[in-house]
């Protein structure tokens, strides 16, 4: 494909890019405003990092398929991994539905639950394993090079710490900035057209916090709940390597979690169930709790404009930044790095419109699933169309049904995975299936606190 690829942002989605340019281009350069770690550690330019962060099932297939045995890798180190055995040691509630999670399940889900530096050490570990990779860190991206209006040729960076300022010449540049990519900007400066943008303002803020839980004071590895129009509060408790734990607390629509102990604890009486209360009264932090707040998921339709300057592309949270308490990101830029590997096989032409078609498949999925489900919360500001509305009506009757049919909830957690497509949920054994369960119950969330029986892995 040519001599010198650049990316720029080395979080998950340049690492991931990075990854399958390297099989196209002679050299591959990632340049990353922070000093990265060697090892596990948290970092400014990911503030995220301190928070619950899930990797879907196909997200981590997708990561074994770029780096073979990774997987094996993130378990030897101490990742927990859910099996098809394990699920019953999840405990999942969404809109006020508990899912019945017993199996056995027909086609398992495996999920791996660890911290979020933990994930990206594992990526940059691989990535830096690569002969023709090399990682500028401590390294601003200032501006793109261009020649004429048409093509950009290069980045200029500068040194983090002021010493110094140069141009790296690249055949093709990678935007894996984040939602923050000045892109968009930088196409209206030369007279391109910015991608159309979709913003749901959802203003999520979460109160997270590392601790150690004794291990006769729970037994599941997993809870997981989701707010509801009634109550725009949830959580999640994960457990994650070393035996630590991440507790995330939820609000929706610019609810803040507290803080203190004490108030965590009230907060997660609203919507936790009594296990997860009771693992949490025996809890012993080991950091402090730290905030972040989300004020909108943003997608940028890159795939709808007509014209793309060539020698560059966009990549992971920069094209589209989704609510996270769906957990989609990480998984996403897996898939968009599948997607930008089959386009470079197929070679050099029109290669940015090409990729931002097919990105657009995985992520589009994730976009509709998410925003459908923030704009059943009354306070969320966003387009309600006639599509989002029915398959809101279509998902609470799902949802109802996954209390007690095991196959509902299976291919629920399946689509919700991103292991299939939404249309899996309209199958007519599921769609029978749903209509059965409807009427048999009341409305969502009058059952909020029941929860599926653990069993040993
Ligand atoms: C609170 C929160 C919780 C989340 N939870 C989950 C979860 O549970 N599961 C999940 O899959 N995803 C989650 N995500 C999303 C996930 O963190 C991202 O999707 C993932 O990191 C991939 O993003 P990215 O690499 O495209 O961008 P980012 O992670 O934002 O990384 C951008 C990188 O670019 C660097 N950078 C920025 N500007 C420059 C510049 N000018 N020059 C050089 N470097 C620059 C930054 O330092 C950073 O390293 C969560 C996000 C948030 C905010």
């Amino acid at each position: 494909m040519g001599e010198h690829a650049v990316v720029l942002g080395c979080s998950v989605g340049g690492l991931l890019a990075a990854r399958v340019l390297a099989d196209h281009f002679d050299d591959v350069t990632v340049i990353e405003r922070d000093t990265l770690p060697d090892g596990v550690a948290q970092r400014r330019g990911v503030p995220q990092g301190r928070h619950v962060h899930g990797l879907l099932a196909s997200g981590a297939q997708a990561l074994d398929d770029l780096f073979p045995g990774f997987l094996d890798d993130l378990v030897d180190d101490g990742a927990v991994v859910l099996d098809g055995s394990g699920v019953s040691r999840v405990s999942m509630t969404f809109a006020g539905h508990p899912l019945n999670l017993n199996g056995p399940f027909t086609r398992p889900i495996t999920s791996y639950l660890a911290t979020r530096p933990f994930l990206e050490a594992h990526v940059r570990q691989r990535v830096r394993a690569i002969s023709n990779v090399e990682i500028l860190d401590g390294h601003d991206a200032v501006e793109f090079i261009v020649a004429g209006a048409g093509r950009v040729t290069g980045v200029r960076v500068a040194a983090h710490d002021g010493s110094s300022n140069r141009e790296v010449v690249a055949d093709l540049v990678v935007d894996a900035t984040g939602r923050a990519a000045r892109t968009p900007a930088f196409l209206e400066s030369v007279g391109y057209r910015r991608p159309i943008e979709h913003r749901n303002t959802i203003h999520v803020a979460y109160t997270s916090q590392l601790l150690h839980i004794p291990p006769d004071a729970i037994v599941e590895r997993l809870f997981l709940i989701g707010a509801r129009p009634e109550l725009l509060c949830g959580g999640a408790l994960f457990a994650c390597e070393n035996d630590t734990w991440m507790l995330t607390l939820v609000g929706m629509t610019g609810l803040q979690p507290p803080v203190d102990r004490e108030g965590m604890l009230r907060f997660a009486e609203k919507f936790a169930p009594a296990a997860m209360m009771t693992a949490l009264r025996a809890a012993a932090p080991l950091t402090e709790p730290v905030t972040y707040r989300y004020p909108a998921s943003v997608r940028r339709f890159y795939e709808r404009l007509s014209q793309f300057p060539t020698g560059l592309l966009v990549f992971g949270d920069a094209i589209c930044s989704f609510n996270p308490v769906y957990g989609q990101g990480m998984s996403v830029a897996a898939l968009e790095a599948l997607a930008l590997r089959d386009c470079l096989n197929d070679g050099p032409h029109e290669l940015a419109r090409r990729f931002f078609r097919a990105a657009a498949k995985p992520l589009g999925r994730a976009w509709q699933m998410a925003s459908g489900a923030d704009l059943t919360l009354p306070d969320v500001e966003g387009h309600r169309s006639p599509f989002i509305r029915f398959t809101n009506r279509y998902t609470e009757r799902v949802l109802t049904a996954a209390e007690s049919d095991g196959a509902v909830a299976e291919t629920f957690l399946r689509v919700t995975n991103l292991v299939d497509a939404p249309s899996e949920l309209l199958r007519p054994s599921i769609v029978a299936r749903v209509m059965a369960a409807a009427g048999h119950r009341g409305p969502a969330g009058s059952t909020p606190h029941a929860r599926v029986p653990a069993q040993p892995a």
